[in-house]
This record gives structure tokens, C-alpha cells and sequence, in this order.
């Protein structure tokens, strides 16, 4: 069974996020970037599958500027067999990546689509879905674990107030949640074999697939600075103030 996995490249979520000065967006030169956390779990899954002979091929996909091949060969390193980067110098909206991805499904046959539910940047939560939808696949969105039987897979999902299991029919589109795995740290020797590894660049264009978004930034604002706290003398003193300045009791 062929696996592809989604990768988008992002800032670290270690780095501290700084705005432009003009607020058209957040600063991007020098900055740290890395593979989007719950893209990372989504790789981690897809080479479990491999480990556990259920997936024969895994291919990781990701829709960016060229440099976002360092983060497709990250998912080399963690085990990918292959890697297509379907390159563009727009930053596509989650429609457009959601019909280039299609395109990247309707040449590549996968059985089974692995994204993060969510990427850190954008925030969005929302290409899983419409990949789905575009595809009249079925759907198993926020994983926290996976199985597959045959050819169905059950999905546990982390909805509000507990746990969801559902069984989709292959081929299925499914998004990672934090607690599907802990990916492991690419390892040095695995790092120098993922260089060799195959990786195929695709002009956006070339899919026929227009790569831009129909959102307009219109302004950004950092989040306003936290004020600081103040030490009271006693449990009664906290009481009274939560009751009369806070006003949350
Ligand atoms: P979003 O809907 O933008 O929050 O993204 C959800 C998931 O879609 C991400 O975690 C990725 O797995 C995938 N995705 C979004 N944008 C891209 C991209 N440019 N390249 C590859 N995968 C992407």
C-alpha cells in the first residue's frame, strides 16, 4: 500500500514570532524553519505503517519554495522513501494546496493521505477536509491512533469530551492529532542516506492547478504584552480581589 504524507514548511515552533514593521506579515528572514509539528507525527505514522510491512512506499509531499526541500529531506531522514516537492513561489491558500495535493493523488494512486490536522502558521484546519472532499474519499480527521484491518482503517478521533472511533473504507484521507506518537529525532547516518534518496521537483503550474489564495492580509498585529502579576498576602485577600477587580467568582 503506497502512503503519501503531507509536509509544510514552517517557522520552529520554538521560534518567537516577530511581526514586519510594515504589518503585511511576520518576518521570515533568518528565521529558523522546520516541518510543521503535526506534519512531522504524520510522517512518523507513515513510517510505522512501513515498519510494520502494512505500507510498502512512502512519499512525502509538500507545496512551497524550493527551500522547502531541507524539510522533505527531513522526512527522508525520518524514513520516507521519496520525496515531491510541487514548487511555487505564491503562498497558496488551503484550497489551492488542497487541488494541488489531488493532482499530486490522482499521479502518485496512494492508498492512504496522511496530513497534520492543523498547520502552525496558518492555522487553519483545513486542507485535510477538502482533500477529502475533492476527492470523495472518506475522512479521519484529529488521529490519535490508527489501525488498519484489510482494507478499512479505524480512526480514533479526539472530539470534545472524549474519544471517536470511526472506520473508513480505503483509500481514505486521515489528520494527525498531538497524541497519535512521539516522532523520532532524524539520526545522523539516516540524515546522510536521505540525501541520496529520490526527490522529484514539479512546477506548480504543471498541474494545472492555479498555486494562489483568495485571502487578502489586510493587517497583522502581535498579540498584546501580558501585564505583569502581583503577589497578595493571603487566600482571602485573592479571594476578594478575583470577586471585585477580576470579577471571575
Ligand atoms: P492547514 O489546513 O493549513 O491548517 O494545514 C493542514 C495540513 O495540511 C498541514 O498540517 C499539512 O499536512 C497540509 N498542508 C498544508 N499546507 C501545505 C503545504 N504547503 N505543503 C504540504 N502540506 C501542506
Amino acid at each position: 500500500m503506497k502512503v503519501l504524507v503531507t509536509v509544510k514548511r514552517v517557522v520552529d515552533h520554538n521560534v518567537k514570532v516577530r511581526v514586519k514593521t510594515d504589518h503585511s506579515g511576520v518576518e521570515l528572514d533568518n528565521v529558523k524553519m522546520s516541518i510543521n509539528p503535526f506534519c512531522e507525527i504524520a510522517v512518523e505514522d507513515a513510517v510505522r505503517l512501513k515498519e510494520k510491512g502494512i505500507a510498502t512506499e512512502v512519499v512525502a509531499v509538500s507545496i512551497g519554495p524550493a527551500a522547502a526541500q531541507e524539510q522533505l529531506r527531513t522526512a527522508l531522514a525520518i524514513g520516507a522513501d521519496r520525496a515531491i516537492l510541487v514548487e511555487t513561489r505564491e503562498t497558496p491558500g488551503a484550497l489551492a494546496v488542497a487541488k494541488l495535493l489531488k493532482a499530486v493523488v490522482e499521479r502518485e494512486a496512494p492508498r492512504l493521505v496522511l496530513l497534520g490536522k492543523q498547520a502552525i502558521d496558518s492555522d487553519n484546519n483545513q486542507t485535510g477536509q477538502m482533500l477529502a472532499a475533492l476527492l470523495d474519499w472518506p475522512q479521519g480527521t484529529f488521529a490519535s491512533a490508527v489501525e488498519l484491518d484489510g482494507q478499512r482503517i479505524a480512526v480514533t478521533r479526539e472530539v470534545d469530551g472524549g474519544l471517536q472511533t470511526v472506520s473508513l473504507q480505503l483509500p481514505a484521507v486521515i489528520t494527525t492529532d498531538l497524541r497519535l506518537n512521539e516522532p523520532r529525532y532524524a539520526t545522523l547516518p539516516n540524515i546522510m542516506k536521505a540525501k541520496k534518496k529520490p526527490l522529484e521537483t514539479l512546477a506548480a503550474s504543471a498541474l494545472g492547478v492555479p498555486a494562489g489564495t483568495t485571502l487578502r492580509t489586510l493587517r497583522v498585529e502581535p498579540p498584546a504584552d501580558r501585564k505583569g502579576g502581583i503577589k497578595v498576602e493571603s487566600v482571602t485577600q485573592l479571594v476578594d480581589r478575583l470577586r471585585t477587580e477580576a470579577k471571575v467568582i
